[in-house]
């Protein structure tokens, strides 16, 4: 059988939403994109479905924001923190001065997604679906990528590649970038009827039992609500959790999901959070969204990263193709901006789940943030990805946990 050749200025690998997003940029900018999936759309992502204030900015800039609002979706104003003894702090968005939209949404991935890809060939882009990508196409850098489709072999050459391929891990072992395993959250979601006490919030539990982790539940409608947990991975010894019996524990004991039916079957899928371990870029090729590890490690929350990073890399791709140098070199900006962005957040993040996970210090916290403004809007900060998590670390914060 024969390859099928397709030819493009830029292929993106994975229609999730970071290459959605930078699909519809590129061809808006009048550039020749071919997003690739090997999923056919509309397609699930193992997901929580909750998008932060930090996600609406960038959909509002793609002009999908009053689609989304016209088709009904939940607005949610805050978030509720339930300790382990049941202590519940309700923060809302508003209140908080965050510098980012008061509200956040809940989109299931199947429509979300499909709405980014839709959008992304009204801009002009090509879109091939059922083409599982396997490796690089290597000139003297690399100049495509080659996979598989269903009717057989598929090569898409390119001036410049960018890899968008979520937390699976194979293509980016192909290309260099991954050798080991990154670190991650494990998590699972199942969609539930019969949830009480709905509200307009993100809910995270905190108990015992789901440390270094957390369980939620987000709405979806009046009654029904994606429902998961995610544990952080290898941070206890011995073997790996049983998510799904956690989650069927957790389920038991809270009183909100005793009527809960299940509306299909509990998924699980890896979270990275490895950001900025693995190179963003290289010759011939840009990596964005959760491959390139941008997912916040506080909350596992990963769309609005994947949007933001779309964003900064069709910019610095851009400016690449106009001068004609798509080295590493050439794409410099991207990973430099990045790194200016996230680093410092994700390195500080990295050190404040080691120090305060548990659900006692998090059910100390809870506590204190109900009463202390200054700490409340840290709080609240560091979770959005808007503050510094060093600020966890200032006199100001032990002050205020200190004085009871
Ligand atoms: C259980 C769970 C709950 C979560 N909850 C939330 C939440 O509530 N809010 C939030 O913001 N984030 C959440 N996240 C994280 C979020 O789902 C991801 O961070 C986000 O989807 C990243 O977007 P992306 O575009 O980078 O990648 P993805 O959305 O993962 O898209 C990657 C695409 O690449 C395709 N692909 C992969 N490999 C290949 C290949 N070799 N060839 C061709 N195509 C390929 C896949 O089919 C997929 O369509 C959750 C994750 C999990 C697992």
């Amino acid at each position: 059988m024969s390859a099928a050749v397709e030819t493009a200025e830029v292929v993106i690998v994975g229609a999730g939403p970071a290459g959605s997003t930078l699909a519809a940029l590129l061809a808006a900018r009048g550039h020749d994109v071919v997003l690739v999936d090997r999923a056919a759309f509309p397609r699930d992502k193992t997901c929580g479905d909750g998008l932060t204030p930090r996600a609406i900015p960038v959909l509002a800039r793609l002009g999908l924001l009053p689609r989304l609002q016209a088709n009904g979706y939940r607005a949610i104003h805050g978030a509720r923190l339930i300790a382990a003894d049941g202590d519940t702090w309700h923060m809302r968005f508003a209140d908080y001065d965050l510098r980012l939209p008061d509200f956040g949404l809940v989109v299931p991935r199947l429509e979300l997604d499909e709405l980014l890809r839709q959008h992304a060939v009204e801009q002009g882009a090509r879109f091939l679906a059922t083409a599982d990508i396997t490796r690089p196409l290597h000139g003297p850098a690399v100049i495509g990528v080659c996979g598989r489709r269903p009717d057989g072999p598929l090569t898409v050459q390119a001036r410049l590649t960018v890899l968008a391929t979520g937390a699976a891990i194979g293509l980016l072992r192909s290309f260099g970038i991954l050798r080991t395993m990154p670190i991650g959250i494990n998590a699972v979601r199942g969609y539930f009827a019969g949830v009480a006490d709905l509200a307009d919030t993100f809910d995270f539990y905190f108990e015992h039992d789901l440390a270094p982790g957390y369980a939620w539940i987000f709405p979806v409608s009046a009654d029904r609500a994606n429902v998961g947990l995610g544990m952080l991975r290898g941070a206890r010894s011995g073997p790996p959790p049983d998510l799904r019996a956690r989650l069927a524990d957790f389920m038991q004991r809270q009183p909100r999901l005793r009527h809960a039916t299940p509306l299909g079957p509990l998924k699980s899928y890896p979270i990275r959070i490895d950001f900025p371990a693995c190179p963003v870029v290289g010759d011939g090729f840009l990596v964005v969204g959760e491959a390139a590890g941008l997912v916040n490690p506080v909350t596992g929350e990963g769309i609005d990263l994947a949007l933001e990073s779309a964003e900064i890399a069709a910019d610095a791709i851009h400016v690449a193709l106009a001068l004609g140098d798509t080295t590493a070199h050439g794409l410099r900006s991207y990973a430099r901006t990045l790194h200016r962005r996230y680093a410092g957040f994700f390195r500080g993040v990295r050190v404040l789940l080691r120090l305060a996970t548990g659900p006692t210090a998090l059910g100390i916290l809870i506590r204190r943030a109900q009463r202390r403004p200054w700490l409340a809007r840290t709080i609240a900060g560091i979770n959005l990805g808007v503050a510094s998590p060093w600020l966890a670390f200032s006199p100001r914060t032990w002050w205020e946990l200190l004085r009871g």
